[in-house]
């Protein structure tokens, strides 16, 4: 397979169309049609950039649910989608984290309040579903913009352009590639960018709780030795006046055995995990089972190639940090095609990727690591590790200013992130 010769900026994406055939050259051509892929498709077809997306949108529910924290609610405001999404989404008021490893140096519960660095809240927590069906319509509706449903298989990364096919007779070029197709990225691997993965010896379990007694717009993060057990507001709905939703790891085998529980069964132990905190509960819907693991691509580029979200950095489900920092590469990689568009550049060429590279790679790393180091102290129960781990809690309970920054920096993280993502 070879690629194609160069497209006119500014061009609608070109397509060409025969028996089981179908071609389509844009000025970007992306894989993964997830909330990272659609959210860079809309701001760059936004800034006049013609974009061919090829995935299948997957907006069936999941039990799983993802906290949105300011900058990107911004982000997604400035795509012009927030305002349908605000109504499905509830607001998060208190941060709680709660120590339940049962370590001799056990931390007292840390309580994030966002009034106290003076916010109504930090973010707003959504179900993924209904996110990516509505970034879905609103990529739809976008001039400039080809949603295609469909995979890319084999990738032909040439001096000028990329083109790419899928297994139907379907065929995409742009002068660059945009990968945001998952931690298994295959454009990523075809471009001969590794990764460093870790898994652990975990699994999320996540469901879609009702329950008797309100959440308060408090979310409670309990730390126990096999992992985080979250629950995170949801705004009522017709079926129930009080609802959260539930990210629960634990060992592959336990999550096995859980996930095949009878609903009420299932209630029950989440009951006695929670200790009671949300009174009697229902699991309604899907029980869903994600294996957890690190990742890191090796580099967010290559030639004719930049990569982002999971397909670039993939971690523990502790802290909302996943696609909080996956719309932060999301935000910088847009703004810097667009501005390379702006200034006449070529958007795939090597000096135009690097700005973006440049831009993402601290917040990553950063956000990486603390992540990282979190989980493996939560499931660690040696002593210098309980003791640390203990007293960060301590500290973090006990000292305002310390608190209220990390508030700020687990909001509107490092100076240039921060910039990209709030621009
Ligand atoms: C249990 C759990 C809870 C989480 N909670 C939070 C949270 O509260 N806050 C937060 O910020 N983050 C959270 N995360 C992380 C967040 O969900 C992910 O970071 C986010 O979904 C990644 O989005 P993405 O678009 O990069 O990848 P994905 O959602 O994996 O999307 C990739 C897309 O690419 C498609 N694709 C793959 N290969 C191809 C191909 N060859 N051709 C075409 N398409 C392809 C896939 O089908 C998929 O649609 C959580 C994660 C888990 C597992």
């Amino acid at each position: 397979m070879t690629a194609a010769s160069p497209e006119p900026a500014g061009a609608a994406p070109r397509g060409a169309e025969g028996p089981g055939v179908r071609t389509v050259a844009a000025e970007v051509a992306m894989v993964g049609a997830g909330a990272v892929g659609l959210s860079i498709g809309i701001a760059l077809a936004t800034a006049g950039i013609t974009v061919v997306l090829v995935g299948t949108v997957d907006a069936r529910p999941n039990g799983r649910t993802v906290a949105l924290l300011e900058g990107s609610v911004q982000f997604l405001a400035r795509l012009g989608v927030w305002r349908q999404l605000r109504d499905l989404a509830e607001p998060l008021q208190v941060m709680r984290l709660v120590d339940d490893t049962g370590s001799l140096f056990r931390g007292p519960p840390v309580a994030f309040d966002a009034r106290e660095i003076g916010r109504d809240c930090f973010g707003y927590n959504i179900q993924n579903h209904l996110l990516v069906a509505g970034l879905a319509e609103a990529a739809r509706a976008v001039p400039g913009l080809t949603l295609l449903p469909g995979r890319l298989e084999r990738f032909a990364f040439g001096p000028d352009r990329v083109a790419a096919e899928g297994p139907d007779g379907l065929s995409v070029s742009g002068t660059v590639l945009v990968a945001a197709d998952g931690r298994r990225s295959a454009a990523r691997r075809a471009a001969g960018i590794g990764v460093r993965e870790v898994p652990y010896p975990q699994e999320a379990l996540t469901a879609t709780l009702h329950h008797d007694r309100p959440h308060r717009n408090v979310s409670t993060e309990f730390h126990t030795r096999q992992g985080p057990f979250t629950l995170v507001p949801l705004p009522g709905s017709a079926e129930a006046e009080h609802r959260s939703s539930l990210v629960w790891g634990m060992a592959p085998e336990a999550a096995e055995r859980r996930a095949a529980l009878p609903p009420e069964r299932l209630a029950r132990d989440i009951e006695r995990q929670s200790r009671m905190l949300l009174g009697r509960i229902r699991v309604v819907g899907p029980v869903g089972r994600f294996p957890i693991a690190s990742l890191k691509a090796d580099r967010l580029v290559g030639p004719r190639i930049a990569v982002a979200g999971e397909a670039a950095h993939a971690m523990a489900p502790i802290g909302a940090q996943g696609l909080n920092l996956s719309l932060r590469d999301a935000a910088a990689l847009s703004e810097v095609l667009a501005d390379a568009r702006r200034g006449g550049e070529d958007l795939g060429a090597p000096a135009v990727l690097d700005r973006y590279a440049r831009t993402r790679q601290g917040d990553i790393a950063a956000r990486s690591f603390g992540v990282d180091w979190l989980n493996r102290a939560i499931l660690d129960d040696r002593l210098p590790t309980d003791l640390l781990r203990g007293a960060g809690l301590l500290a973090m309970s006990s000292i305002g200013p310390l608190r209220r920054l990390a508030m700020r920096q687990g909001l509107m993280p490092g100076a240039d992130a921060d910039a990209a993502a709030t621009r």
